[in-house]
């Protein structure tokens, strides 16, 4: 029998990497599909009258083979995949998503949990019970099962046109970013720019059979071009031909794609019941409605917008006084802010780097976690892993129980995809009266020692690994009954609070002198770097928060209103963008026909979670740091209240136990300088 479909013979259960060939899964996930099927089947048909029990509790514990097999499959297609990991990925992928069809839109179903949903006023449910009731019925309800036939019909058509404008929109963007190039053959023009960044622009014209050097639109070309070049016109030309992307009135053009969506999206979530498509995302959002996103906003606008125009007076000033620029435009934005930040803070990568070795620094991630949660971390050596490269740990509490299994995967390679995440290879979950303990793992891309040297972390790499620690913390800590209410399945617009919280540790000193030593010579890092990170870190924080309220003003003007009446894309914006305007406006370019974040991946009326969190990680830290960073009662009450807590209750009423308040933006501002400190 294919190992995939059995119970894991290992220890603690986990996943026995070794001995799974990439030929098992395609046929485990067909068996596995079918008993899904069946458990399905089984709660829609029987005779028994619905019961909470019967359909909702049934219906969350179903599939968990299946989820099984999809957590080991995907997690192996991010972190260590091949050519025919991925071609498995594009087979099998369809299928699920036609499987959670099958189900979301299985009428006899529907009825049964809409009956229960109807009761739930009767039913003496705990809030645990109660949230897997609204979110299964939501996850119905969101998707059209309780509409008439031809409203239903009108709801497939609306998400078959929406996925078409998405990939058009996508797709233009991408062409158009390929299409542009900027061709320089004059060495004078490359001045400023670091030895990698030309060394890239000359490999690249070589590729394409050019003398030179090319830069182009991609992050990696665009970014150090608008940074370091000391040449004007040519960073005005880069940021014209960036900014507007989707927006000449040609084949490429995205104004009538970004209309359509907006004007869909509002059908959409008119036809479900809600007032605008804001209304329906925030619905699931801590946030909870457009109106109070949009206050969060402009509160904190209000509040960030005198640091932001002092700072902005600062960079004027400064571009004056070296170049006597006499008017600040967007394509000097970059360029003068590092050169600015360069004299006030003299602090590079290198300087820091010997202070913080990997192993020193997950040293330090479980110093934390143990003086703060009581956790032991000890390397497991019996427990099988899909590379070499990662580390296994079993982690305990103080009284020596299982609290978890923990994966650490650090370098890349080949296999691996960019960047850094946390995921879980089993979840967290009490059935039958047993609590089965979660296998999380982080992911990384971190430097890898060589023979002569450890891997030595920038300060933004020892960030990421407390970030990506913090979601891991959130698995490990779960104490849930339901796997779908359990560790970081909470609301979006939360999730990152146990994350952004942890990285705070990284900037105090009490936490830096743990362990932040020198490679060579242990010795702990000096007082003077610590104070320069810290101050490094509010460095033109006033401007960075206008530009991140802009996004999510512009988000909500797109989806917070009834968009009828909108035709002209350009003008929208421009009233958007009124309040946080620094820099001139530039004509030719537009933001929306290129905001990728909103129009095609997942963020629309979602842009402003990013400062969201950051309020809650800030107001939850300050609550630490009025106690002390290190506070055991503090730390009992993140965990029991948040950590353990997952989503089984409103995201608010867990930050108001643990907290005895509402969040607060002032910490935020505090914490950025941009209020004075209490
Ligand atoms: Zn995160």
């Amino acid at each position: 029998m294919n190992i995939l479909n059995q119970p894991f013979n290992t220890s603690y259960a986990t996943a026995p990497f070794s001995k799974i060939e990439t030929s098992d899964f395609k046929p485990a996930f067909e068996v596995a599909i079918e008993k899904a099927r069946k458990e399905i089947d089984t709660i829609t048909n029987t005779n028994e009258s619905p019961t909470f029990e019967n359909t909702i509790e049934a219906l969350a514990f179903a599939g968990e083979e299946l989820d099984r097999i999809s957590s080991i499959f995907f997690n192996l297609n991010a972190a260590e995949t091949n050519a025919d990991i991925q071609a498995i990925a594009q087979d099998i992928s369809p299928v699920l998503s036609e499987f959670n069809n099958d189900i979301r839109l299985n009428t006899a179903l529907f009825k049964r949990v809409e009956t229960i949903y109807n009761q739930k006023d009767t039913l003496h449910l705990n809030e645990e019970s109660t949230m897997l009731l609204e979110k299964t019925y939501l996850g119905f309800a969101r998707n059209g099962a309780h509409l008439k036939d031809e409203q239903k019909d009108r709801l497939r058509t609306i998400d078959k046109e929406l996925s078409q404008l998405k990939l058009k929109f996508g797709e233009n963007i991408l062409a158009e970013t390929n299409k542009f190039q900027l061709h320089v053959t004059n060495q004078s023009q490359l001045s400023g720019l670091p030895e990698d960044a030309i060394e890239t622009a000359k490999q690249l014209a070589e590729s394409k059979n050019l003398e030179g050097y090319v830069f182009t639109l991609d992050y990696p070309s665009y970014i150090p071009f608008m940074t370091y070049a000391d040449n004007r016109e040519l960073r005005e030309k880069m940021a014209i031909a960036f900014g507007s992307r989707g927006f000449k009135d040609d084949a490429l053009d995205n104004q009538n794609h970004v209309l359509r969506i907006a004007k869909l999206r509002y059908e959409r979530a008119q036809l479900l019941g809600y007032d605008t498509h804001a209304h329906f995302v925030l619905k699931e959002r801590m946030a909870e409605t457009p109106e109070k996103v949009t206050s969060f906003l402009e509160d904190l606008l209000f509040k960030a917008k005198p640091a932001a125009l002092r700072e902005f007076e600062e960079l004027t000033e400064f571009a004056k006084s070296i170049d006597s620029i006499e008017k600040l435009e967007k394509w000097d934005g970059a360029y003068y802010s590092e050169k600015l930040k360069q004299k006030l803070f003299q602090i590079d990568d290198e300087q820091l780097k010997p202070y913080f070795k990997l192993e020193n620094v997950i040293d330090g991630a479980f110093t934390v976690a143990h003086k703060l949660f009581g956790l032991n971390f000890k390397q497991a050596s019996n427990i099988d892993t899909y590379h070499k490269d990662v580390i296994t740990y079993k982690v305990t509490d103080q009284a020596g129980e299982l609290v978890a299994i923990f994966y650490a995967d650090f370098f890349p390679r080949s296999g691996k995809r960019n960047g850094a995440w946390m995921t879980s290879y089993k979840p967290q979950m009490i059935k039958d009266n047993t609590n089965h303990r979660p296998h999380v793992s982080i992911v990384c891309n971190f430097t890898k020692p060589t023979p002569s040297k450890p891997s030595l972390l920038t300060f933004n790499e020892v960030t990421t690994l407390f970030h990506e620690f913090g979601h891991a913390l959130h698995g490990m800590l779960a104490n849930t009954t339901y796997p779908n209410l359990s560790g970081t399945n909470v609301y979006w617009d939360f999730v990152e609070l146990p994350s952004q919280i942890l990285e705070n540790w990284c900037y105090e000193e009490a936490t830096l002198k743990l362990f932040a030593k020198h490679y060579k010579t242990n010795a702990v890092i000096p007082q003077e770097l610590i104070d320069k990170i810290k101050a490094a870190s509010q460095f033109q924080e006033g401007i960075k928060t206008m530009r991140q309220l802009s996004f999510g003003l512009l988000d909500m003007a797109w989806h917070g209103q009834d968009p009828t009446n909108i035709t002209d894309v350009k003008a929208l914006e421009n009233e958007a963008f009124a309040a946080t305007k620094l820099y001139p406006d530039v004509p030719e370019n537009c933001m929306s026909t290129a905001f990728s974040h909103i129009f095609q991946g997942g963020y629309s009326s979602g842009y402003y979670s990013y400062k969201w969190a950051e309020v809650l990680d800030a107001d939850a830290f300050e609550y630490f740091k009025e106690e002390g960073i290190f506070n055991a009662a503090v730390a009992h009450k993140f965990k029991i209240h948040i950590l353990s807590r997952g989503g089984t209750e409103h995201p608010m009423v867990l930050y108001k136990k643990f907290r005895g308040k509402a969040p607060q933006p002032d910490a935020l501002l505090r914490r950025a300088g941009l209020i004075p400190t209490k």
